[in-house]
C-alpha cells in the first residue's frame, strides 16, 4: 500500500500550535485555564501535543480511548472527560482522567468507590443546564445539595467546581447574563462548602465571544476550547468575529480526480431512490462538465460542509466513495490524477480524521 496516496487529510502542526498559543494568551490574560479539547479531530495524540507545547495544561475530550492513545503516546499531562461518564467505564475513568463532568449522583457514587479502589481522589466538576437542554442539573437545589453531599461525604471525590455548556442542542447563546447565572451558582456553592472552588467552567468556543468582547464575567476562570483552536472558523462565519489572527486552515482535504466527463444533469431514466433511500430533487440544466473523486460520505459524512478552494465548483453530491462535482465554471480545466483541496468545518474534521481510508499527513 502506498500510504502517501489519496484522499488524504494534511495537517499543519505550527499553524495549530501558533492558534494555540494566541488563544491560551487570551485566556490567561483573562484569568482563564483552557483545556484543550482534541475530540474535534478524533483525538490525535499530535493534536494534544500542539495543545501542550503551546502552554496548555489540560486536555479533554469526550473518549477515553483517546486519552488512552494519548497517554501510549507519552503525553503526561492532567486529563479531563467533557462527556459525563457511562457507568460502565467508571473503571476507566478513573484510571485514565483526572477530571470528569458530571451531572448524577449514581455515577458519581460509583466513581468514588472506583477511586477507592485505586486509591486515588478523582476530581469532579458539576454540569448545570442554563437552558441549552444537554448535560446537566437543571434543578439547581438539586446541584447544591450534590455539591454538599461530595463535600462532605466523599473521601475520594473532590469536587473542583460547576461548568455548564451552551450552544450544543438548545443554540443558546453564551451572553454575560448567562454566564452570571453560573457565577451565581459557583457562589451559592461556596457558601455552603465554605470554600473558593478552582474552576468556574464557562463553556466551549462559543463562550469566546465574551472574551472577544471583553464582557467575561470575572469569576469565569475556565473554558474548554476545541473549535476555535482547531479550526477558528464558527465564529467568524456564524458571528463575524475578527478571528484573521488565528489560522483557519490547518486542516486541509486533499483528494483525486478519478473521471471527467460531460454528461447531463438530470438523471436519465424512471426515477426511483437514491443510494440512501432518499428521493433527492435534480435540476435540468442541460448537458455540462463534471467530474468524479475518489473520496466520499464515509470519509467526510455530508458533501455539503467541504468547502472548496476553487469556488467556481459545485458539488453536486455524493455516494460512500464518490463525490460529485459540476466543474462546468471551474477556475481551472481538470483532468484524472488532479487533487483537488478542500477546506473543513467542524462536522467534517471528526470524520476525516477517523476515516481508515484517509491517510493522514502531518506538514
Ligand atoms: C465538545 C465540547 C467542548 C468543546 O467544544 P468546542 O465548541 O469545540 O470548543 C467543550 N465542552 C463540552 C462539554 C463538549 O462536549
Amino acid at each position: 500500500m502506498n500510504n502517501l496516496g489519496y484522499p488524504r487529510v494534511e495537517i499543519n502542526l505550527e499553524k495549530l500550535k501558533h492558534n494555540v498559543m494566541k488563544v491560551n494568551e487570551k485566556c490567561v490574560d483573562n484569568g482563564i485555564t483552557m483545556t484543550g479539547v482534541i475530540k474535534g479531530a478524533n483525538g490525535l495524540p499530535l493534536i494534544a501535543k500542539q495543545y501542550i507545547e503551546g502552554g496548555v495544561k489540560i486536555i479533554g475530550t469526550s473518549r477515553l480511548d483517546q486519552v488512552f492513545n494519548c497517554k501510549k503516546f507519552g503525553i503526561e499531562t492532567t486529563y479531563m472527560l467533557i462527556r459525563i461518564p457511562m457507568i460502565s467505564e467508571v473503571k476507566d475513568v478513573v484510571e485514565l482522567t483526572d477530571i470528569s463532568l458530571n451531572s448524577e449522583v449514581e455515577i458519581i457514587k460509583a466513581l468514588n468507590m472506583e477511586a477507592r479502589r485505586q486509591d486515588k481522589k478523582h476530581k469532579v466538576i458539576l454540569m448545570t443546564d442554563l437552558g441549552d437542554l444537554r448535560e446537566g442539573y437543571w434543578d439547581k437545589e438539586e446541584l447544591i445539595k450534590t455539591a454538599e453531599w461530595i463535600e462532605n461525604d466523599l473521601h475520594n471525590i473532590r469536587l473542583v467546581g460547576v461548568g455548564t455548556n451552551v450552544g450544543c442542542y438548545g443554540s443558546i447563546l453564551p451572553t454575560n447574563n448567562k454566564l452570571n447565572e453560573l457565577v451565581e451558582l459557583a457562589e451559592a456553592i461556596e457558601e455552603k462548602i465554605g470554600r473558593e472552588l478552582e474552576f468556574v467552567s464557562g463553556g466551549a468556543t462559543s463562550s469566546l465571544m465574551r472574551l472577544w468582547d471583553g464582557d467575561m464575567p470575572k469569576r469565569i476562570n475556565h473554558l474548554r476550547l476545541g473549535e476555535g483552536v482547531l479550526l477558528a472558523r464558527d465564529l467568524d462565519v456564524v458571528y463575524n468575529y475578527d478571528m484573521s489572527n488565528l489560522n483557519n486552515d490547518v486542516f486541509k482535504i486533499k483528494a483525486e480526480v478519478i473521471e471527467v466527463k460531460r454528461k447531463p444533469s438530470h438523471p436519465v431514466g424512471e426515477v426511483g431512490v437514491d443510494c440512501f433511500g432518499h428521493r433527492p430533487e435534480y435540476i435540468d440544466r442541460g448537458m455540462r462538465d463534471r467530474m468524479l473523486l475518489g473520496i466520499g460520505r464515509v470519509d467526510y459524512g455530508d458533501p455539503d460542509e467541504l468547502i472548496s478552494k476553487d469556488k467556481g465548483i459545485e458539488i453536486l453530491g455524493a455516494s460512500s466513495d464518490h463525490t460529485i462535482v459540476d466543474i462546468e465554471d471551474a477556475e481551472r480545466k481538470y483532468k484524472i490524477g488532479d487533487i483537488l483541496e478542500f477546506e473543513v468545518c467542524y462536522a467534517t474534521l471528526v470524520y476525516i480524521t477517523s476515516s481508515n481510508n484517509v491517510k493522514i499527513i502531518y506538514v
